[in-house]
């Protein structure tokens, strides 16, 4: 318990600057195990793993060019003072480098990074119903080619055309409230885990909660997930690792839960209607929430009974129905829980508007092919592109120059050309020095 307390009091006290956070990314890459034998190497692994972060983190796929131009003219370049890459390598040589390593060994950046936000106070709104923290689980995949690929890709099949992809469970720490969503470590999809796309993520989602359980206290978290995982073995998982749930449950896929449901409709009392009217600026909405005790999830005497409630959102004047859905979940239900459980069910979309469509479309190039390799450069490059997602997440959560920077200059594209701009023409010796650039250049108020 002390040891505890010591422990978030000393990152606590570090704070999660930026140096904090590479030096933990630096201190994985040192530790990756050397895959190359002999001694005469001139390219260190680590300065490949920080290389193609630098790209990602700057948002700039001509950076390393630009550094190397820098250093032949000026002996000095902004991808060593800011990343630490002490020699740049060549594109083939960080692709032939970071093949061999596998991205699970950067895994504990993700969640050393996590554990400095949440001892400096940063995710105390990062919070749903009870007070958890909401997980969102979700499967996505990061790369799609007819003719590229490697042995762990998946082979899908459709129209007699070949397609090689890399499905991926993202993991998301998200807030009913909050603008941006906290990038956990991901869990990959290999071929081994199935060919049906319900059994592969159901297998990653397993394999992400088991791994990872540790990392919470019990009953800490919340998990958010899609309707293909609202099923009793991933129930009972979450149960056994003491995690609550809220899992979208459609009617085309729960039919057992569904008929006693239309049963209970029957019986005074046993399914609960809250509404709420409410003005959206323009018009009247009315949001019905519905919910009903202990359902059977499945057909057979060993299912388990779980709790359902579901929104339905109406337009007053029209009767149109402006959203629905519905969900299963472990958590008790009452006329306030009901309110909280669908807003958390309801912010899973978080994971693809606020996850999923800003790496692909708010210059990440999540699908952007910088080289695929034979054993793991795909997933490995997408996991150091996550982590410069999560550092710019948790810069925006704790720095506040960083915060004024991204302030002034309103969109995401203005400040990432900026950066591009002046790193490409400039020398700064440290990141902290080019945030100072900036805000003198701004006449940012300190
Ligand atoms: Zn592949």
């Amino acid at each position: 318990m002390w040891g505890k307390r010591g422990e978030e009091g000393r990152l606590a006290s570090q704070g999660v600057g930026f140096d904090t956070m590479l030096d933990r990314l630096k201190e994985s890459l040192a530790k990756m195990p050397e895959h190359r034998s002999g001694k005469n190497w001139i390219y260190e692994l680590k300065d490949a793993g920080l290389a193609a972060f630098s790209v990602f983190f700057m948002q700039s796929p001509s950076f390393l060019a630009y550094q190397r131009d820098m250093q032949r003219r000026k002996g000095h370049n902004n991808a060593a003072s800011l990343f630490g890459v002490e020699r740049i390598p060549s594109d083939g040589q960080i692709r032939n480098l970071l093949d061999p390593v596998d991205p699970t060994q950067l895994g504990e950046v993700f969640w050393g990074i996590y554990a400095h936000l949440k001892a400096a106070g940063h995710l105390a709104d990062y919070t749903g119903v009870g007070h958890t923290r909401l997980i969102s689980l979700d499967g996505t995949q990061h790369f799609s080619s007819q003719k590229v690929h490697c042995d762990h890709c998946r082979v899908t099949v459709r129209e007699a055309e070949t397609y090689y992809s890399h499905p991926v469970l993202l993991a998301v720490l998200c807030g009913a409230g909050q603008p941006q969503v906290v990038c956990l470590e991901p869990e990959f999809i290999t071929p081994q885990d199935g060919h049906d796309k319900q059994d592969c993520e159901q297998q990653a989602l397993k394999r992400w909660v088991k791994r990872h359980a540790r990392h919470f206290a019990p009953w800490e978290v919340t998990v958010l997930a899609d309707d293909l995982h609202a099923h009793q073995p991933i129930c009972e998982l979450l149960r056994a690792q003491r995690m609550h749930f809220i899992l979208t449950c459609k009617v085309e896929s729960h039919a057992t839960l569904y008929e006693e449901l239309e049963l209970l409709t029957r019986v005074e009392g046993a399914v609960l209607t809250h509404r709420v009217r409410q003005w959206n600026g323009r018009f009247h909405e009315e949001w019905r929430y519905q919910w009903a005790q202990q359902l059977p999830l499945r057909g057979d005497a060993k299912t388990l009974h779980l709790n359902w409630c579901a929104l339905t959102v109406t337009r007053t004047d029209t009767g149109q129905r402006l959203y629905h859905n519905a969900w299963i979940t472990d958590l008790a239900l009452d006329e306030t829980s009901v309110v909280a459980v669908a807003r958390d069910g309801r912010s899973r979309w978080k994971v693809e508007n606020e996850g999923i469509n800003v790496l692909k479309n708010q210059g990440y190039a999540f699908e952007h092919n910088y080289g695929h390799g034979q054993q793991h450069l795909a997933p490995l490059l997408l996991t150091l592109l996550l982590l410069a997602f999560l550092f710019h997440t948790a810069l925006a959560l704790s720095c506040a120059r960083y915060q004024a920077l991204r302030a002034e200059l309103a969109t995401r594209r203005t400040f990432f050309n900026d950066l591009r701009a002046l790193t490409r023409y400039l020398y700064f010796p440290s990141w902290q020095q080019l945030l100072t650039f900036m805000h003198q250049q701004l006449e940012i108020a300190p």
